[in-house]
């Protein structure tokens, strides 16, 4: 018979372990302090037919409310090293080799790059999530990519049953892509069931190229306005680092420091990142009512997976479909990073404000929202459950379907969930 004085430990939550808070309890979770214990449990998991999830930061993926009956993994090693700190010295070259640990907080790599005076991925600073994931999507911001710094990535191939190294022109870049994305998905947001939602490449770890120099460059316009220089200047990358912080406090595109404080997230991000991730956010004025409850004062769309929808990459006569002052930029590479010189990028924020669905829209009665300050936000108000975060999805891509044609393929793994 149970000790009814025996203290209940809950069951840990996908909700406890994502940005955007909601998602059902997990069958067992691992914490691998090693390499080879990584190895052993997806090999384990994989050859015992038991669902597998590798997490990161839990920030670009959306789980259902139901039992998740398989493993989720996370890799809780978080070391970096500079690979040949005396070369750049030595030969006059200035790129110096950093590798990092799949487990290893992204933004506490960028803090690291900065103090050692390496440039090349400020602009990508306070994205959410670890530099394992960061190779799965290809993870861009404010005209940086991870794909012009990452050098190669040491993975392990659940295929094949053996690591690999594979360098970077082998992992087939894209907009928000990749061959280890693209190793869980038959068609655009059509997951494979095979590997999935855990691409078939495991990474264990990264190496990143980047710049020995304090300075960096200004690669948005965006960036450019807020900073007041032109686009294309160089500056230090410090200050790119704190525009950027600025500009994302303001969209409400930081993740909630406070989440580090859930038991589940102790250790996950070293303690002076977590006050980085703060100060921005701190900054935000009282009459700021785009990220504040004017009523309570509260921070609004502190739970989100950033983007749920990725800009459409279409056809030249697709984009000729849509209204004259639709956005559209060139996009090289098209949506898997093939070649196709004609394909066309516009915006899924326009195409979801254009058709009727605004900052903050919310279903009747539903917990979740869209941001109201980011309209590609879908935001988990506190109360949300994933089915309704899915609804809302649903309807915003019906609506621009019904409206432009075109279907948004959400950017976020569903886990246990469809939008169809
Ligand atoms: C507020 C906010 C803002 C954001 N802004 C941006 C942005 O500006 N640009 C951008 O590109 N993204 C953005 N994102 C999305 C997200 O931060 C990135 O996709 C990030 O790289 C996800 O990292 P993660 O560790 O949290 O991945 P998770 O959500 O944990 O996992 C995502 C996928 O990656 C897989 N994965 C995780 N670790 C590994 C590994 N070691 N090996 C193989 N597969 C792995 C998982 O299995 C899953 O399929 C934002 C998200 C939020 C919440």
């Amino acid at each position: 018979m149970a000790n009814s004085d025996a203290p209940t430990v809950p069951a840990v939550s996908f909700s406890d372990l994502t940005t955007i808070r909601v998602g059902g309890t997990i069958g067992s979770l691992l914490n691998a302090k090693d390499r080879v214990g990584i190895i052993e449990a997806v090999e384990g998991a994989d050859s015992a037919g038991v669902p597998v999830c590798v997490l990161g930061g839990g920030s670009n993926l959306l789980a259902s409310d139901e039992h998740f009956a398989g493993l989720v993994v996370r890799d809780a090693r978080r070391a970096i090293h500079v690979l040949d700190e005396a070369a750049p010295v030595e030969s006059g070259d200035r790129t110096v080799h950093v590798g990092a640990t799949a487990g290893t907080n992204w933004d506490d790599l960028i803090m690291y790059c900065l103090d050692m005076g390496l440039s090349g991925v400020e602009g990508l600073s306070g994205i959410p999530g670890t530099v394992g994931a960061s190779v799965v999507q290809n993870i861009s911001a404010y005209g940086q990519e991870a794909a012009q710094s990452v050098a190669s990535a040491e993975v392990w191939d659940r295929q094949e049953k053996r690591t690999r190294t594979l360098a970077a022109r082998d992992m087939a870049f894209g907009y928000r892509t990749s061959l280890l994305k693209a190793s869980m998905y038959r068609a655009p947001g059509e997951p494979a069931g095979r590997f999935f939602p855990t691409p078939r490449y495991v990474v264990l770890s990264v190496t990143f190229a980047l710049r020995h120099s304090a300075q960096g460059k200004v690669d948005s316009d965006q960036l450019a306005r807020a900073l007041g220089v032109g686009q294309g200047d160089e500056m230090p990358a410090v200050r790119i680092r704190q525009a950027v912080l600025g500009i994302r406090a303001g969209k409400g595109m930081l993740e909630d420091p406070a989440r580090y404080s859930n038991p589940w997230m102790l250790g996950c991000r070293e303690e002076r990142g977590i006050r980085a991730a703060s100060d921005p956010l701190a900054a935000i004025r009282p009459d700021d009512t785009r990220s504040l409850d004017s009523g309570t004062g509260e921070m609004l769309n502190r739970n989100s997976c950033g983007s749920f929808f990725t800009n459409p990459v279409l056809t030249a006569g697709q984009a000729a479909r849509l209204p004259k002052d639709a956005p559209r930029f060139p996009a090289p590479g098209g949506p898997g990073g093939g070649s196709a010189p004609t394909m066309i990028k516009t915006s899924a924020a326009w195409l979801i404000d254009h058709a009727g669905f605004h900052k903050g829209f919310a279903l009747p009665g539903s917990g979740a929202a869209l941001s109201t300050a980011h309209t590609l936000a879908l935001t988990n108000r506190g109360t949300a459950t994933a089915a309704q975060v899915v609804e809302l999805a649903r309807t915003i891509r019906d609506g621009v379907r019904s409206t432009y044609g075109v279907e948004l393929v959400p950017e976020p793994v569903l886990v246990g969930l469809s939008l169809d």
